[in-house]
């Protein structure tokens, strides 16, 4: 298998008419706002959408084209491809796009333009890819332990892939960890594969925000647009139970993100906000070149030594961002206008072909 030829995208590219251009996505994750932003620009837009799930982009009206598919992971599909680059489309990669295409797929064989920077797709999708780039940027992480036997202190125990936090849980002890294991095997929330690509990190006790960044290119400006705080099932329904009886009831706590609340954070905490931003940029610029490109978001705690520790990345848009498709505080003050993720990635590809750099933006 050979990598996706850049020159030759770039050939595609060529070929489009730039006054006709789509933004195209996989009907998913966040697409409703990435369509609706899109045509806030002035974009056609395209949705390729596994059958029975185009209710949504009916309902809303943000899609002018509708490819249908038996299934998502049909989208690079030659005849989907084929269609895509006829209607002139630029694909805006998200997190359901990742998983359903795959990444060898979009690696190797996905010849329709893509914003943002194809190969940083991995880097965000491997935990130790991801954990060298967020390492040699100089952000503070959890503590990692290289194996069970160590655990001495409270630990959240991942397992790989995106998984909206399915099978994710806290142990303070060996022990506690091995039985956990058997429990969410029992479930089958994990396999056995899973076990031994167990990552075991220092659980950050803290707040949450999630914090979402564009990184534009054209103006080599890190942007801070919006934050969420994730809702999980069912460790926020557990907190609603009062402490004697949580242990009574006999639930493990688990951490499956169910939906997303937008927030604010401490004004006085903003010089880390972005100081996270710029050293994740700076470093992606060295590691995973050209860099970033476009959105991505930090997932942190905030301690009571209001420390922000990042647990995650994602190098394309994340799923928070859908907590302000009408803007946020952030970006109403940036853009003093409602700019959703959605719509400040489809102003980056119009100020891109004004000033004839969309190839920057391109991969
Ligand atoms: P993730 O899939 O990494 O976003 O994690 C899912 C959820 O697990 C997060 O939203 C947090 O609530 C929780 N979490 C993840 N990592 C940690 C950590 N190191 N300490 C405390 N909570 C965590």
């Amino acid at each position: 298998m050979s990598k996706v030829n850049r020159e030759e995208i770039l050939s595609i590219l060529d070929k489009y008419d730039k006054e006709d251009i789509t933004i195209a996505t996989l009907g998913s994750h966040t697409s409703l706002h990435i369509l609706n932003g899109a045509k806030k620009e002035g974009f056609k837009t395209a949705v390729v959408c596994e059958k029975g799930r185009e209710i949504p982009y009916q309902r809303y009206k943000v899609a002018d084209e509708y490819i249908i598919v038996d299934k998502f992971s049909d989208i690079v599909n030659e005849e989907v491809q084929d269609q895509l680059k006829a209607m002139n489309s630029i694909i805006i990669p998200h997190g359901s796009f990742v998983a359903y295409a795959g990444l060898d797929k979009i690696e190797n064989d996905f010849y329709v333009p893509m914003f943002g920077n194809r190969d940083i797709l991995r880097w965000e999708a491997e935990r130790d890819l991801e954990r060298k780039l967020m390492l040699d940027s100089g952000i503070r992480m959890p503590y990692k332990y290289e194996n069970a036997d160590e655990i001495d202190r409270a630990v959240m125990v991942k397992f790989p892939g995106a998984r909206g936090g399915k099978g994710y849980f806290v142990a303070s002890s060996t022990e506690e960890f091995n039985q956990k294991i058997q429990s969410m095997l029992e479930r089958n929330w994990i396999v056995e594969e899973d076990v031994p690509q167990a990552h075991i990190e220092e659980y950050v006790s803290g707040t949450n925000f999630c914090i979402h960044y564009f990184y534009s290119v054209i103006n080599d400006e890190v942007e801070m647009l919006g934050m969420d705080s994730r809702f999980e099932s069912n460790i926020d329904g557990l907190v609603r139970i009062p402490a004697k009886d949580q242990l009574d009831i006999g639930l493990d706590p688990s951490y499956v993100i169910t939906g997303n609340h937008p927030v604010v954070i401490r004004e006085s905490l903003l010089p880390q906000v972005f100081d996270i931003g710029d050293k994740l940029v700076d470093a992606a610029k060295k590691l995973v070149k050209p860099g970033m490109n476009g959105p991505f978001c930090l997932q942190t705690m905030c301690t009571d030594n209001l420390e922000i520790v990042t647990f995650e990345m994602s190098a394309r848009t994340d799923g928070g961002t859908n907590t302000f498709m009408n803007g946020s505080a952030y970006s109403y003050l940036l853009f003093g206008e409602e700019m959703s993720m959605g719509q400040r990635i489809a102003r980056e590809i119009k100020n891109a072909i004004k000033t004839d750099q969309l190839e920057d933006l391109i991969t």
